[in-house]
Parts: structure tokens; C-alpha cells; sequence
């Protein structure tokens, strides 16, 4: 018989979360996370999930009815969207400009589509006329992108002039809004995106387990006219909707607490007013990148489309990224992320998300930087002045 292994009860360090995700829970997130469970049937728990679908169409601006909380990650609802919409045989276009958009088409694939591609440099957003080139090309079915690419800080502009190019050719259009969910600027049914999910641990802070997923008129026919069944039976919307719907079929048991947590963080979004919490993120962000400049760095993504919620910033010759991470995380306790992909070593990304964005961690991660800029031989008076 083996022996039980020798551990000791939960004792974690203290850190502040300014990375790509988690980023911090909400106290009241994990106050309510703390309640114990409910039978996945029981009318208080059923009433639970009418609040968290109610509280997503205002956290998405939209009145699409298929709105609820995929069991699982980011990844999952991401799967859940593009396996039920993508069947064996279409095409899904999807962009070249970050590990996100890469991870889309791996999914596609996935679910029997051809890929094709619309290219832009990793750092940059893509360009509506490439996208409508990419259109007349390969004339896709499906159209996916990410609305806030989280391995690069861009935030991509124009999203209705892309959907208006998809709608055009009969597209369905899938956002990626994993990393602007109630952190930047985001209007589901005004910019006419027919699929979309978002995350808990990004903005919303919660923490990872139950995901947001928002599925539009257009792209629920597209689904429920489908010739072959979802390869996927876990993720499976026409299924997953009878327990979200009015028949409340037992599908698989709901996370329960992730609910609890997920439902407190969508109040806290109500409570503070969307359009509040989107000036709340550019604003602390703001300080946050001014304040980086001020140090004689330099952001990696243009002002037009910086992403507030994830800030990129380039890596000054002569210091190594990985050293300064360290350095933040062994002497202050603060989480910051380097480059992902084609920007490794050249970028460290910043998180500010949700509980994350808040002025004191900000002036806390200023000083911290500075610290492990001189520790790096960097001189900040100079490379400010420079700049
Ligand atoms: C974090 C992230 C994901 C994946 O989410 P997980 O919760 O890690 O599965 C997808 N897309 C973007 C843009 C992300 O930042």
C-alpha cells in the first residue's frame, strides 16, 4: 500500500496578478465562491443561472437568448464556438497576427474546416482591405478574430467594418473577446458579431472554470441546420442549451461554485456601470503607460490600438526579460508575463484587468520596475531623457 504524502495545509504567497491571466480575484467573487453547493436542479440554483444570463446580455450589449457560461476555460467556449458553428468541409478564415488566432484555426481544423488565413505582422492589427481581399480569395464561411489579442497588447479597431465584409459573403463571424470582456470598449449586437466568448479570470476576475459564450441569431441557424452532429457531445450547443433553456434537461453538472463566483463578478459589473469600467481600465492603464514611458520604456503597440487591459512593452537592448520578471516576482511579489511566440524575449506583457486595475498595484509595479531596471544596469535617467 503506498503512504499518503507528506503535505501541508494551503499556504500561498501573497502576489499581485499584472500578468496575461488570472489576474486578481474580487474579495466579494471569492466571499461568494465560499457558499455551499446546490443540487444542478434546485430552483435557487436554476435561478442562479437565469441572474448569470441576464447579467451576461448587459456585460456583452446583447439580447441574443443562447447566452451562458461554457463549463470549462477560455479555450473551451472558444471550442464550444467554433466546433458547433464550423462543420466537416467549411472555411473558416482566421488572422496571422498572434497566438490566438493561430489556436482558432488548430480548432477549426478540429472541427473538419479548411483553413485559410489573413495576414498581419504580430504586434499589429489586421487591415479591413486584407480582410476583404482574404473574402473575394477564398470566400469563407466563417470568419474568426480576435477582438483583444492577448500575446501581443493589440486591440483590434474597426470591428463593425469587419463583420459589415463577413455579412457581405454570408459569413459568420466568431470574436475572440477573451481579454476585453468588460474591460474595453465591446458592443456584441451593435457591431454585428454572431458569436462570441469572453473569460472569467481576465476582466471580470473571477476565477478560470466558467466562461462566458454569447451565440447570435445567424450563427444558432447555422447550427441547428447542421447535416452532421458537433464531433464534440460534451460541448455540444443544441444539448448544453437544453439545461440552459426552458427544458432544463440534466446535460453534464454544472461548476457550481464557479457560478456563484461568475454571478457576483457579472454584479460587480453591473454595480459599477460597463461604460465606468472601461474608463476605469483606460485610465489606469494610462498611468500605467505613461509611467513605464517615464522610465524610458517604450510600448510595443501604437496608441490607436493599445490594449489597455494587456499592455505590451518593448524590451530595451542590453537587458534580459526573463531577469527583470524574476526580479519582480522575487522581490515584490508581483506576476508579469514575457512574449509569447514571435515576440518572445523582445516584449514583456502587463497585465490590468479588473481587480488588477487598480492605481496602488500600479505605482507598486512603477517603483518595483525601476528597481529591476537598475538592477539590470539600466539607466533609467538616461534611457528617460531619450526618450
Ligand atoms: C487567455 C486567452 C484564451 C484562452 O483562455 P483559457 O482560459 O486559458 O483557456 C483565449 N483567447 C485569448 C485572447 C486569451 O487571452
Amino acid at each position: 500500500m503506498r503512504s499518503p504524502p507528506e503535505t501541508s495545509e494551503l499556504d500561498t504567497p501573497s502576489r499581485i496578478l499584472m500578468g496575461p491571466g488570472p489576474s486578481m480575484i474580487d474579495p466579494r467573487v471569492l466571499r461568494a465562491m465560499s457558499t455551499q453547493a446546490l443540487g444542478y436542479m434546485d430552483p435557487s440554483f436554476l435561478e442562479i443561472m437565469d441572474d448569470i444570463q441576464e447579467l451576461l446580455r448587459y456585460t456583452f450589449q446583447t439580447d441574443n437568448e443562447w447566452t451562458l457560461a461554457t463549463s470549462g476555460t477560455g479555450t473551451a467556449a472558444m471550442e464550444t464556438a467554433i466546433g458547433n458553428i464550423v462543420e466537416p468541409g467549411d472555411t473558416m478564415l482566421v488572422p496571422t497576427n498572434g497566438y490566438f488566432g493561430n489556436r482558432m484555426g488548430k480548432l477549426a481544423k478540429r472541427a473538419g474546416g479548411d483553413v485559410v488565413t489573413v495576414d498581419a505582422p504580430w504586434g499589429e492589427p489586421l487591415d479591413p482591405a486584407d480582410v476583404a481581399d482574404a473574402f473575394d480569395e477564398h470566400q469563407p464561411d466563417v470568419f474568426g478574430f480576435i477582438h483583444a489579442e492577448t500575446s501581443t497588447g493589440v486591440c483590434q479597431p474597426d470591428v463593425p467594418e469587419l463583420t459589415d465584409i463577413a455579412h457581405e459573403h454570408d459569413a459568420i463571424t466568431i470574436a475572440d473577446c477573451v481579454t476585453s470582456l468588460s474591460g474595453v470598449e465591446l458592443r456584441i449586437d451593435d457591431w454585428g458579431i454572431d458569436a462570441a466568448y469572453g473569460s472569467p479570470q481576465k476582466c471580470l476576475s473571477c476565477t478560470p472554470g466558467a466562461t462566458p459564450l454569447t451565440i447570435g441569431e445567424r450563427a444558432r441557424q447555422k447550427i441547428e441546420n447542421r447535416d452532421t452532429d458537433t464531433g464534440s457531445w460534451y460541448l455540444d450547443l443544441d444539448l448544453v442549451m437544453e439545461y440552459w433553456g426552458d427544458e432544463r434537461n440534466y446535460h453534464h453538472t454544472a461548476p457550481t461554485t464557479n457560478f456563484y463566483g461568475l454571478r457576483e463578478a457579472l454584479r460587480l459589473v453591473a454595480e459599477e456601470g460597463l461604460e465606468n469600467r472601461w474608463e476605469r481600465h483606460l485610465e489606469v492603464a494610462g498611468e500605467l503607460r505613461s509611467g513605464l514611458q517615464e522610465l524610458g520604456l517604450e510600448p510595443a503597440a501604437e496608441k490607436e490600438y493599445w490594449l489597455p487591459s494587456l499592455n505590451s512593452i518593448e524590451v530595451p537592448d542590453g537587458v534580459d526579460d526573463t531577469a527583470v520578471i524574476d526580479y519582480l516576482m522575487d522581490e515584490y511579489d508581483i506576476e508579469i508575463a514575457s512574449g509569447l511566440g514571435a515576440l518572445e524575449g523582445d516584449i514583456w506583457r502587463i497585465g490590468c484587468m479588473g481587480y488588477s486595475a487598480r492605481r496602488q498595484n500600479v505605482a507598486c509595479l512603477l517603483t518595483a520596475m525601476e528597481d529591476a531596471l537598475e538592477a539590470q544596469d539600466f539607466d533609467v535617467e538616461e534611457a528617460a531623457i531619450e526618450a
